[in-house]
């Protein structure tokens, strides 16, 4: 006979059929006459409960089951008398698969803290909140492609690693088998990279970006989505050295159409989970509620499913930069001087403060900024008209500050060479991208959403490292 899945089980209504199942202990309770065994088998965040008469066979079998043990059970669905849920399996025999000895097995049927489970991250996904995000990671990754592929967006592999480093969106980890103990030096003192594997310098790529224009001005629409590397040493909760990120590029359209795609794709995949990941999300809701009991009234986030439904229920805010900094300059906490960095004028740049203060406090949803300082951005945004601002969007999410950063493209071969040479960007490491304005040159955007800043939101987490398995950041590469 075939085992069951627990998701499956647990919609079952044929009582008294006989089933197998298979999964990992939870948790073990009981008297003299019968036990009780709570088992998952992560096909679902639930549990189904397994009772067991304690008789001469099962007493000695029951005495190797603890938390984290393995085991498969036969036996009868039987309709439940306990709250909360409908069926139940009464045991026939129960086989352990794999014993878990708990002197040893860290994880007990108790709340553990965050920090304690990144450090068992190999089992952290035996938690129902690991087990619930990583279901939730899955329903968005295919939400992402269904999204674009309804479209006609077509997916596009950019490569890992890569020889330019002229994206600028940070700091770079260098790809080498030269030998660091002995590095190949030329006249001039510096390290030959001619003998280096590809010949040339390489690193991991920080965007894929530049290669999904190549493929938009060919095909249309395109899409990434993969892993990139940033080596900034930002100890932040938002920030990854290894992330995943979702990169849309389209010819034929201007900054306006980028917006409207970045929204839509956003409330599609937000509505995507309300939908597909219920169980998971009041999971979430319950969990995010508990964490924040203690906290003043006032510092508490809204309910977890009460704020996904507000961000697809309305239109996001859209205004410009110069218009975000008048309202910044003029805020409370800036007079007070209670920023960490006070916005004296046009020109800075915004840091996660002032964003969440823009969607938090003033607007109270998420918000559009555009046409930022050319000064503060990439080379390859469309310079506006008043040579000052660049035709750049971010779209910045309640919690979280930045979740989106895009742009509509220079494509003016002439802007786009003067402005490489401003920003001293060494034209043999891109003419690849120059050529692209050389030849059939047209109109284009896209931006960039970081996967795994999406999976905070909406899974309520507060900390980054908690909604990817095995999270990489400075000193931390255990698993
Ligand atoms: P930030 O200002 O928050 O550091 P950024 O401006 O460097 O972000 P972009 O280069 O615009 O980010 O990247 C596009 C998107 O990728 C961001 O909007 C964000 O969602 C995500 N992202 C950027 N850096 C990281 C990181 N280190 N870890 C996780 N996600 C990131
Ligand atoms: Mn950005």
């Amino acid at each position: 006979m075939k085992r069951t899945e627990i998701k499956s089980l647990l919609e079952l209504r044929d009582f008294g059929s006989e089933v197998i199942v298979k999964g990992w202990v939870r948790t073990k309770r009981g008297s003299k006459n019968v036990a009780f065994i709570a088992l998952n088998d992560g096909s679902t965040i639930n549990n189904v409960q397994i009772v067991v008469d304690v008789d001469d066979n099962t007493a000695d079998v029951l005495d190797c089951i603890h938390t984290g043990a393995a085991i498969s059970v036969s036996g009868k669905l039987v309709e439940s008398s306990g709250s909360g849920q409908s069926v139940e399996v009464h045991a026939d025999t129960i086989d352990v698969l794999g014993i878990a000895n708990p002197d040893e097995y860290p994880l007990q049927p108790k709340k553990h803290s965050l920090e304690f489970l990144r450090e068992k991250a190999h089992l952290r996904y035996r938690t129902n909140t690991f087990s619930a995000i990583a279901r939730i990671r899955h329903k968005m990754i295919f939400a992402i492609h269904k999204f674009f592929n309804d479209r006609g967006f077509y997916n596009i592999h950019s490569p890992i690693i890569t020889g330019s480093d002229a994206e600028g969106a940070g700091e770079m980890f260098q790809v080498t088998t030269l030998p660091l103990d002995n590095v190949p030096k030329n006249e001039d003192g510096e390290v030959d990279f001619g003998n280096d594997f590809f010949g040339k310098a390489a690193n991991l790529t920080v965007s894929g970006q530049l290669e999904a224009e190549l493929a938009a001005l060919a095909l249309s629409k395109v899409y990434t989505f993969g892993p990139t590397f940033r080596a900034e040493n930002s100890n932040t909760t938002r920030h990854l050295a290894e992330f995943w990120m979702i990169e849309p590029e389209f010819a034929f359209g201007d900054i306006i159409d980028d917006m409207d795609l970045a929204e839509d794709m956003l409330k599609y995949v937000i509505e995507y989970a309300l939908e597909n990941c219920k169980d998971d999300l009041s999971f979430l809701s319950k969990r995010q509620a508990d964490e924040e009991k203690n906290k003043k009234a006032e510092e508490r986030s809204m309910e977890l499913i009460e704020k996904l439904k507000f961000v697809i229920n309305q239109p996001f805010e859209r205004l410009t930069y110069t218009e975000a900094i008048d309202i910044l300059r003029n805020s409370k906490p800036n007079k007070k001087k209670r920023f960490q960095y006070v916005i004296e004028g046009w020109g800075a740049d915004l840091q996660s403060e002032h964003e969440r203060y823009l969607v938090e406090k003033h607007f109270k949803k998420p918000v559009i900024l555009t046409d930022y300082p050319a000064s503060i951005k990439a080379f390859y945004m469309k310079q506006n008209d008043d040579g000052k601002t660049v035709r750049a969007m971010d779209i910045l999410f309640p919690q979280i500050g930045e979740i989106i950063g895009g742009s509509q493209r220079e494509e003016d071969y002439d802007k786009l060479h003067k402005r490489i040479k401003e920003m001293d960007i060494p034209e043999e490491e891109i003419w690849w991208y120059m050529e692209t304005r050389k030849f059939g040159t047209v109109p284009h955007a896209g931006f960039g959403l970081g996967f795994e800043r999406l999976i905070l939101f909406l899974t309520g987490m507060g900390n980054i490292r908690d909604v990817i398995p095995f999270p990489r950041t400075p000193m931390n590469l255990e698993f």
